[in-house]
């Protein structure tokens, strides 16, 4: 199923939480649009528009490494002692070695390992797990493990985090429900779908 399909279900499931809730109109209108983002999260590790969407430009990060890289080969030509000069123009060389390497599909690993240091900055334990999911989800098959029973146990420990740190009633189940409801709109028993997913992993890859 395509992206805006998975969004709409999962916006209309943070409607139906909220609406067992007996909310303010804010906290509705929140948990729509958390519905709608926690739908679109299992397609992360697709290689395409919703990874473009949430990562920078690779280019951009590009020439910011090099120019650190730049920056770090001057200040140690200038300010370090003999065994420091070199030291820091090889580092400064390597990083902006191994920065023109840097290509979009890198991207969503760099965001995650971003968000993960935003997670320890902010000392918040949602963002940190979030950090590391996006990390994983970036470097697995499409439809294994972001598709499966541990993906939604794992996001709903994301959940109840971010529940607990907001204290917004609903944030829980309007995560955990539209994320349910993505793997079952991607099951292979519905007639448009081609693949299923793998459900049971790693116990079974079986597709179902
Ligand atoms: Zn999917």
């Amino acid at each position: 199923m395509n992206g805006t399909a998975h969004a709409a279900i999962g916006a209309a499931t943070g409607f139906v939480v909220a609406n067992t809730m007996h909310t303010t109109p804010f906290t509705i209108l929140f948990l729509i649009g958390l519905g709608c983002i926690s739908g679109l999260i299992p397609d992360l590790d697709i290689d395409g528009k919703l990874r473009e969407k949430i990562t920078l430009s690779h280019e951009l990060i590009r020439t910011v490494a090099q120019l650190i890289g730049t920056m770090l080969i001057f200040y140690s030509f200038y300010e370090g002692s003999t065994k420091e000069k070199w030291i820091g123009i090889v580092i400064g060389v390597g990083i902006i070695v191994v920065s023109s390497w840097i290509k979009q599909k890198h991207m969503l690993t760099i965001t995650g390992i971003g968000v993960i240091s935003g997670g320890f900055t902010l000392q918040e334990t949602w963002l940190l797990l979030l950090g590391i999911y996006i990390l994983i989800a970036s470097l697995i098959p499409h439809r294994s493990y972001t598709h499966s029973i541990v993906g939604i146990l794992y996001f709903g420990l994301i959940a109840s985090k971010l529940e607990a740190s907001i204290g917004i009633d609903g944030v829980f189940y309007t995560c955990l429900a539209a994320y349910i409801s993505h793997l079952i709109a991607d099951i292979k028993l519905l007639p448009f779908n081609k693949r299923g997913i793998k459900l049971f992993l790693p116990v079974s890859s079986k597709e179902i």
